[in-house]
Formats: C-alpha cells, structure tokens, sequence
C-alpha cells in the first residue's frame, strides 16, 4: 500500500513537470510567433511607406523617361504655369488630398494618377512583403513590381516599353538575385531565373520575327524581366505568367474588338497584360497553382 502510494505520487510529479514543461513550451512558442507577426507586420508597413515613396519616383520616370528627359533634374514642376513643385507639396497621396487636387500657384488641376501611382506602388510593395516575408529576394520582386507598374503606365499610354527602363531593372534584379543565391544558397533558383529569361526571350524574339507589327521589339525586351523573376520562383510560374498576360490580353481585345471600341487590326500594349500576367501569378501563383503541385 505504501510502495504504490510513493509511486503515484511520484508519477503525479512527473506528470506535473510534463504539463509545466508544455506549458513553458506553448508559452514561449507564442511568445515567437508574437515576435514573428510584430516583424511581419513592421515589414509590411515599412515597405508599404517605402512604395509611397517609390511610386512618386515612379511618377517621375513615367512622365520623363519616354520624352527623353533627366529623371534627376531639374526639379517637377508644374505643366501648366511651369512653377517648381516645393518640397511640402511633393509628400506622396498627402499632399495631392492637401492641393486639392490643384496647383499651389496656377490653380490648375493635378491628375489623379499621381497619387493612384503612389498608392498602387505602395499596396504592391506591402502585399510582397506580406507574401514573401522577409528574404533577401524580396528587394529583387520589389525592383520588378515597381518596374512593371512603371512600363504598363507608359505602354498603355504610349505604345512604348523604353529599353532604359528594361535594362536598369534587369541588371538590379541581377545583382538582388545574385545577392540571394549568395546568402541562402539558392544557386539552382538563379539558374533556372537565367534559363527562363533566355526562354522567354528566344519565344518573344521568335515572335516578333515572325509578326514584328503585333509583337513590337520592346515586348521581347520585357520578356527578359519576366521569365527572369518569374523563373526565380519556379518554371511553373512562368508557364502561368505567360498563360494569364494572352488570357487577359485576349479577354480585352475581344471585347474590345466586339463592343467597337476598337479596331481588329489595332494592336494592343501587350506589355501591360504581360505585366498583369506576371504580377497575378507572383500574387496568387501558390493558390492557382494546387492542381498542378504533383507536377515535376
Ligand atoms: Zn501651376
């Protein structure tokens, strides 16, 4: 009777330091996944604030590049009186809503796509960072979306993709990529990246050679950005870029064509339904991609 009161008590303690060694495990388990969700959540707002700023660059470069001016000087101003921009006035989405949408000096208005550039700039950069985490490929997928959103704005007004643009990107992504493959030893991503941008850039080459008025050269230059970061995530993301940007351009010219909004021998800016393409399957690539996981 002794001998088995002894051996439950002591089975009462082991099992107490069970319950207390779970509990010290849950309670610092929680404790790290606070931790990560307040550096997540840090992260996001950084980047989102960092697009901001980004996107008002960004709104620099669109209306410059194309036009063959400096993106360094001289200073904005305004189109309409030609007064410079003052520093207080250049605060992204802020100071449009503060104006009114309207020119300090001139009264004349500003256009809403200043801000909608900042802000759609902004949202990219937080929903990558959401996506992503932290690694060192983020900047990478940042300099693309923030490249992509830049060249689809000048496309879809212009009907240009300006190789400038293209090759600046390319080469920081490059160097992002390199940096990644470097720390985190992803060396077989960086290859199949350099493998998909040569693929796609063959393919859109091939193309435009064949069909130089519906496929313009600069669509073939873009074709390297895309199957550059979407080969970093894996082929079948560049197989569902390439599939969603003719999907969407299809939907689009079809429609178009039908409603008579525009002609059937009227080429399309190609560039931003690639762009769309791409940007969807970086987005929402892992969901659409489920029924294709058994795939290798
Ligand atoms: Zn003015």
């Amino acid at each position: 009777m002794a001998s088995s009161t002894i051996s439950i008590a002591t089975m009462s303690r082991e099992s107490i330091s069970i319950v207390c060694s779970d509990f010290t495990y849950s309670r610092s388990r929680t404790c790290q996944q606070k931790r990560k969700a307040t550096v997540l959540g840090l992260l996001i707002v950084g980047c989102a604030l960092l697009g901001l700023v980004v996107g008002s660059f960004l709104n620099v470069v669109i209306y410059r590049v194309p036009r063959h001016e400096s993106i360094v000087a001289p200073r904005s101003k305004c189109p309409n009186c030609q007064a410079p921009i003052l520093e207080r006035d250049n605060i992204p989405v802020v100071s449009w809503l503060l104006l009114h949408a309207k020119c300090r000096n001139c009264q004349a208005p500003i256009s809403a796509r200043y801000p909608m550039v900042e802000l759609m700039t902004g949202a990219l950069f937080a929903g990558a960072a959401a996506r992503m985490g932290w690694n060192w490929e983020l900047p990478a997928f940042l300099t693309m979306l923030a490249s992509l959103l830049a060249l689809s704005c000048i496309d879809a007004e212009l009907m240009v993709l300006p190789l400038k643009i293209v090759y600046t990107t390319v080469v920081m992504m490059s160097g992002w990529f390199l940096l990644a493959a470097g720390i985190d030893h992803e060396w077989r991503k960086f290859l199949i990246a350099v493998i998909g941008a040569s693929a796609w850039f063959a393919l859109f080459f091939l193309l435009n050679f064949a069909s130089p008025r519906y496929l313009g050269f600069g669509d073939v230059r873009l074709a390297l950005v895309l199957g550059f970061g979407l080969g970093w995530l894996g082929w079948r993301y560049e197989l569902l870029g390439f599939f969603l940007a003719n999907l969407l351009g299809a939907i689009v010219g079809v429609t178009l064509i039908a409603t008579k909004r525009m002609r059937r021998d009227q080429p399309i800016p190609y560039g931003v339904f690639l762009a769309l393409g791409a940007g969807i399957a970086i987005f929402a690539g892992p969901e659409l991609l489920i029924p294709f996981q058994s795939l290798r």
